[in-house]
């Protein structure tokens, strides 16, 4: 029995009422580096001072008072005793997550003086289920990025642009939306090919990126249309932006192979304002600005009426 004990593939260990440990088997020694030995009658607090004590006593005297069972489990304490993990394929957790079991030894005279402490190895469990959420994240973002800027598709910001919508019908804080579009873009897919195009459109995000602030929600809408929804911005500070964002585009050379490409963009705003009645109305209106900046000569940027 003490053999099967000693090599069973959990961790066991026996204290008494004064935290003194009692029986340390095999996987505690191998994973401990402590031979049962020299654990014998010593502190467990005293080798271990990474277990809190406070929090690991309430459980034990619940156990010995009430000669019921106790357990913590890894999602909500990683482990108890830190141990590192050595195990190749599960290479990517340092330290080794562990649930406890921990139950009343009840003596022939129904008295309990010892307590069990059972050590399950749940590395395995907690990293995969840590490698799916971190998938299932990375899936998430995926799915609200446009693949060739890196900026918000127009499926997630046009969720994200109703939600500001809602927010500012309760909190009336000062919004605004700006949308703008290349000029002549057909043009420089014609001359330079669809690829030269592809990364005007790249340099043309990063521009945007790098003007927008990160609390400005950017998204690619459409071809080579650009929305920004500046938070706590009104028509005139969003008109700053716009045209800052402006003269830098008409200052860039994308460069692409040997050719050097320049380009401008125009642009609309809409601030949110007690008229406009739906999130798809400001952005109208805000489109339709757009549209009578290209009206005007293009590389403008026009307020919305
Ligand atoms: P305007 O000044 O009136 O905006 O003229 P425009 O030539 O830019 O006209 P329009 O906005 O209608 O042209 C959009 C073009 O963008 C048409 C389409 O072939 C091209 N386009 C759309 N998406 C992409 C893309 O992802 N990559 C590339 N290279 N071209 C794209
Ligand atoms: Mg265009
Ligand atoms: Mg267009």
């Amino acid at each position: 029995m003490m053999d099967m004990l000693q090599n069973i593939d959990v961790g066991l260990v026996v204290l008494n009422k004064n935290n003194e440990i009692q029986l340390w088997n095999s996987f505690m020694e191998n994973h401990s580096g402590l031979i049962a030995s020299n654990t014998r009658n010593k502190d467990l607090f005293e080798l271990f001072p990474e277990i809190e004590k406070d929090w690991f006593q309430h459980k034990v005297e619940s156990v010995f008072q009430l000669k019921t069972r106790a357990f913590s489990i890894w999602e909500q304490r990683p482990y108890i005793f830190k141990f590192k993990n050595y195990r190749p394929i599960t290479g990517i957790a340092r330290f080794m997550y562990q649930n406890i079991s921990i139950f009343p030894i009840v003596s022939t005279t129904g008295e309990v003086d010892n307590i069990c402490i059972i050590v399950y190895d749940v590395t395995d469990i907690a990293t995969n289920r840590d490698a799916l959420s971190l998938a299932n994240k990375q899936l998430e973002e995926l799915s609200r990025t446009d693949r060739l800027t890196g900026l918000n598709n127009r499926g997630y910001w046009q969720e994200r642009q109703e939600a500001e919508f809602a927010r500012n019908q309760r909190y009336k804080n000062d919004t605004s939306l700006v949308i703008f579009d290349i000029d002549h873009f057909k043009k420089v897919n014609d001359t330079h090919g669809h690829q030269a195009g592809d990364e005007v459109i790249r340099q043309c995000s990063a521009a945007l990126k790098e003007c927008a602030r990160d609390v400005d929600i950017c998204g690619r809408y459409g071809g080579e249309e650009f929305v920004v929804i500046l938070s706590e911005a009104n028509s005139k500070q969003a008109m700053i932006f716009a045209e800052r964002l402006r003269l830098a585009i008409e200052a860039l050379e994308v460069k692409y192979k040997q050719i050097e490409i320049k380009f401008t963009v125009s642009l609309g705003i809409c601030g949110l304002t007690e008229e406009v009645e739906t999130a798809q109305h400001w952005l109208e209106k805000a489109d339709n600005a757009l549209y009578e900046s290209k009206e005007n000569g293009r590389n403008k940027t026009t307020l919305a009426n």
